[in-house]
């Protein structure tokens, strides 16, 4: 293995998953939901795939979910999506990820992102030889520090990586601080490449506003999303990067390279959902409000202090009060010992310093799992 990946190691969820099914533990660690797919959505790929589309699909996706894509960004955010030239299809959001940055980041440069980031984001930096620099959203109320940004960005900025609703906070960034983001990309030239996997997934009628839809920002964002977390379907690993043309070109550029293309008979599945948000997502979103409560109940009935997310799949808790001090030794430990697997927060960060006691809790389970889960701790 290249020398630049060896600190990568295994990734956390695929190690606490292990752990998980080694021991017959409640997962609330990996983000992958219990709920089924929509319906809807599963029989339109069984369609595809008794129509019998199964061999490669264009590198840069079918004409109706590059379509679907294009009117789904128009009708929800206003956004100019051209079908032809402003979509790229991908393996999933990693592929969207992976493609821009490798595309975009000459060796060298910098990236600038917010910490705690989600994982596969240092390790792309580093497989394209870029530098990363981490802005702390600091705890409790994880509001963009405008000082620490600008300290963070210069010259050599290549690209800001944003991620909103935010994996592992369940943060919504608010226009105002998406705003500063903006200010730090137009002064220096930079790319803004945002990872909005979980922008149907917002509560308490909070609201997801892409970065893209800023003032002057249309130009240098590339906006990324993907099937797996709004239709409940993470197995499938269809994403995609959408956005002006010479950007989006980038990534389709890349992407040839990478994996080609992917997901002939569920491409054409996620068009076909991305067209019924309102019937088949928004109740899902409603539910995943109630399991969150019910996760945040539970883990203050544990003993936990957690803070309350406004969007995604996850729970940040503070373990200390029972008396964790090291997030990522419990989390190798409790699989075992209480029959529940979570994620440290330490897993998305440089360094553990100040995020010691801090674990990561998914909601995106069944109602069962997390009252067992939760049952589990507090024992
Ligand atoms: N970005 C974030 C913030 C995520 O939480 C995830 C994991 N679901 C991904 C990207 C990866 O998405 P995909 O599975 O579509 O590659
Ligand atoms: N995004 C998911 C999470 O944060 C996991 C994705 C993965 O396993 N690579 O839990």
């Amino acid at each position: 293995l290249v020398r630049r990946l060896r600190p990568h190691g295994e990734s956390v969820f695929a190690t606490m998953s292990g752990l998980a099914l080694q021991h017959g533990a409640v997962n609330l660690g990996q983000g992958f939901p219990d709920d089924p797919a929509p319906q809807a959505v599963v029989e339109a790929a069984r369609a595809a795939l008794a129509a019998g589309h199964n061999q490669y699909p264009p590198s840069r996706g079918v004409p109706e979910l590059r379509e679907a894509v294009a009117r789904h960004q128009r009708e929800h955010y206003g956004l100019p999506v051209d079908p032809a030239t402003g979509v790229a299809v991908t393996t999933g959001a990693t592929g969207a990820l992976a493609a821009s940055v490798l595309g975009l980041v000459e060796p060298g440069d910098e990236v600038v992102t917010f910490e705690p980031a989600y994982d596969a984001y240092a390790a792309l930096v580093d497989l394209a030889e870029g530098t990363l620099r981490r802005v702390p959203l600091r705890a409790p109320d994880l509001t963009v520090d405008a000082d620490a940004l600008a300290a963070a960005c210069g010259p050599r900025t290549a690209v800001i990586l944003l991620n909103s609703p935010h994996n592992p906070t369940g943060k919504v960034f608010t226009p105002a601080e998406l705003e500063l983001v903006a200010e730090q990309a137009r002064r220096h030239d930079a790319v803004v490449v945002t990872d909005e996997v979980y922008e149907h997934m917002t509560f308490d009628g909070v609201q997801h506003v892409p970065m893209a839809s800023l003032p002057g920002m249309w130009e240098r964002t590339i906006t990324i999303s993907s099937a797996g977390k709004t239709f409940s379907v993470t197995g499938w690993k269809v994403g995609w990067a959408s956005g002006a043309p010479e950007l989006v070109e980038v990534v389709a550029s890349t992407s040839q390279w990478l994996t080609f293309s992917g997901g002939a008979a569920y491409q054409p599945a996620v068009a076909e959902g991305l067209g019924r948000i309102g019937e088949l997502v928004d109740p899902l979103t409603r539910e995943l409000g109630r399991r969150r409560d019910l996760l945040v109940d539970g883990l203050r009935a544990a003993g936990l202090e957690p803070l309350v997310p406004q969007g995604g799949y996850f729970v940040v808790a503070d373990a200390a009060p029972i008396g964790v001090s090291d997030a990522m030794a419990w989390c190798l430990e409790i699989p075992q010992r209480l029959g529940v697997a979570a994620v440290p927060v330490s897993a998305f960060c440089e360094s553990p310093a100040g995020v010691e006691s801090l674990v990561r809790f998914a909601f995106c389970k069944s109602e069962d799992r997390i009252r067992e889960g939760t049952a589990r701790l507090r024992a």
